[in-house]
This record gives C-alpha cells, structure tokens and sequence, in this order.
C-alpha cells in the first residue's frame, strides 16, 4: 500500500513533467496544470490521501509528496517562460538570443573580513563570544579602568587622537579615538560577572607617522577570559591552541616576559618567522622572530576596577594584531594596502 502511494507520487511526476515539456502553447499548459494541480486534479487527489497512511510513515511520503508538488510547478514556471519568450522573440526577429550576455561582476570578502571571520570561529571552539564596541571612547575605559592614570608613562606609547569638546560639557581630553580595543575590558566586565569569555574584534587609532609597516588605523582582536582558577598555563594553552589553528600546526613560538600596565605578569609571544623559518630577513628585523600577540594575567588593580575580587577570580588578557595576520596570510609587504579602497589592488587578494 505504501510503496503503491510512492510510486503513484513517481509516475504522476514523470507523466506530469513529460506533458508539460512537450507543451507548445500557453493554453495547453493551463489545461496540464488543471489535470494535474487544479481542484480535482491526480496530483490533489493524492495529496489529500497522505492523512490516512500511518504516522511513522507520513513524514517521509509527506517530503516526497512536496518535492514531487514542487518540481511539477517549477516545471511548469519555466515552460510558460520559454514559450513567452519564443512569443516575444517571433513577433520582434531582432533579438539574437545567441549574442553572449554581459557577465555581472561578483565581488568578494576583505581580506581583513575573512580574517576576522577565521579569528571568531576559532576563538568559538574555545568558548568565547564575539562583542562590538564604540570606536569614539572615554579616557576612563580606554585608560583609566586599564590600570593607566593621568600621568603614566604607557600613555606616550600611544599616541592618542582627542575629539574636541570646546562646545560640550565633557572636559577636554575625556573624549578620544581608541587606541586599543581592550578599552572594551571595562565595559564588558562591568556589566557581567564570572566566569566571562569575550573577544573584541576591531579598529584602533594612534597619531603614527604613516609608512608600509604603519598606519594610525590598525585593527586588532582583544580577548580576554576572567573564572575561578584561571592560571598563566591557561592562557599559553590558548595562544597556542588559536595561533596554530590560525597559522597552521608547523609554526614554533615563544614567550618572553613583558611589561603593560593592565597585566602582571605580562608574556608577548613570538612566532618564528614564517618568511626566512628563523634564519633572519627583512621582515623579521634580522631576528627569526616575528612579535605576534602580546597578553598576561590581568592586573589585580583591573578586576577591582571593575567590581571583581581578585582573591575569588582572576583572568587573562591578549590582544592579536590583525593586521600582521592579514599581512602573512596574504604575503603583503605593505600595510596600507588594507586601507586603500582601490579595487584592482583588493581583487588581487
Ligand atoms: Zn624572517
């Protein structure tokens, strides 16, 4: 009984299908979908038989039901614009419908767009939400909350662009342009408690002197993750983890101490140079090594800052330059190619 209702749906198809494309004229394929789709047509009729086959069944002729309903009406859709073309084209002989047609042009995804996209799904893996955040910041997030006061010298590091604010009644120097998305910490870590995993993908402005290894606009990834128990371990697990799956398993890397005022201890991690493999080139400064992304344990001072206890949780913080990752991926020696909005230079990537 089951497979007759299989087969009938089969062979109403095929006999749908066959008439419809031997169909010369506008009025027969009327007459077709009647006998077929009108109120009384087989194909209806059938249909409606489907609520009385047995329920574990019904699902799967169901699907077959409607994959059969849908090809008879595609069918049907692209025989009437054949023939209404053929209309049109016999009563004006002029269109040559042999003539090749204009090929549209398709564009794709920057190369910077796709990066992002590989660092997020990466970082998914791992537990991490991806968040947003205003590129115009206050002192207070970009600074402030970051273990970085008024007159700390980390600040001449960065070389901040500040937004006038003579006709507002913010005071001058509250507002700038970020210069790190980490200025993204405070706002998140506000407004959640532990355990928090978040990664801050975007823009970041510094006044630099602008040349192929420097802009004033450089993008970057932070992350950051605050638990019970999170220890240095924890986030050299993660810098590995990420950074293979982003550059491929082969690559060496190394940790070295460092200093930022947000993190104590501070770790930048260096990637053997994927150009000369640690030999020493241009590149690389004659060095092997290529700085890639520096990170630490988040600084006590921060989590206060923010509301956490740091004797209950502590966390860990990273930034990755996107920019230097878009670069090797895409062997760019030039670092303004990813702001020029010329497309014969992006459409070679
Ligand atoms: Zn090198």
């Amino acid at each position: 009984m089951l497979m007759t209702m299989e087969e009938n749906l089969m062979a109403i198809k095929n006999e749908a299908i066959s008439l419809i494309l031997a169909a010369e004229n506008l009025q027969s394929l009327e007459e077709i979908k009647l006998q077929f789709l009108g109120r009384k047509g087989k194909l209806t009729l059938l249909l409606k038989e489907i609520t009385s086959i047995p329920t574990e069944d019904r699902a799967r002729v169901g699907q077959l039901a409607n994959e059969v309903k849908n090809a008879v009406e595609d069918t049907l859709d692209n025989q009437s614009a054949i023939i209404k073309d053929e209309v049109i084209t016999t009563k004006k002989k002029a269109i040559d419908k042999t003539i090749p047609g204009v090929e549209p042009k398709i564009g794709h995804l920057h190369p910077m767009t796709h990066v992002i996209s590989d660092v997020i799904d990466v970082f998914k893996q791992l537990g991490f939400q991806a968040a947003d955040g205003p590129e115009i910041e206050t002192d207070h997030y970009n600074f402030e909350v970051l273990n970085i006061p008024k007159d700390h010298p980390a600040r001449d590091t960065q070389m901040t662009f500040y937004l006038d604010t003579r006709n507002s009644k913010t005071s001058p120097g509250e507002i700038i342009l970020r210069t790190q998305t980490s200025a993204m910490q405070g706002r998140i870590m506000e407004k959640i408690k532990p355990p928090v995993r978040v990664i801050v993908p975007g823009k970041n402005f510094r006044y630099e002197q602008v040349d192929a290894s420097h802009g004033f606009e450089f993008g970057q990834v932070e992350g950051f993750c605050v638990d019970k128990h999170i220890r240095l371990t924890d986030l050299f697990g993660t810098i590995d983890y990420v950074l293979k799956k982003l550059m491929g398993k082969d690559i060496k890397l190394k940790f070295a101490t460092t200093n930022f005022p947000f993190v104590e201890p501070g770790v930048d991690t260096y990637i053997e140079c994927t150009v000369c493999k640690g030999k020493g080139c241009n590149f690389c400064k004659h060095t092997g090594w290529s700085e890639m992304m520096p990170a630490g344990m988040i600084h006590p001072n921060v989590l206060k800052a923010v509301g956490y206890d740091p004797k209950e949780v502590s966390g860990f913080a990273f930034a990755i330059g996107l920019s230097r990752l878009v670069t090797l991926r895409y062997h760019m020696d030039d670092l303004r190619i990813l702001t020029n909005p010329d497309l014969r230079i992006l459409e070679q990537f």
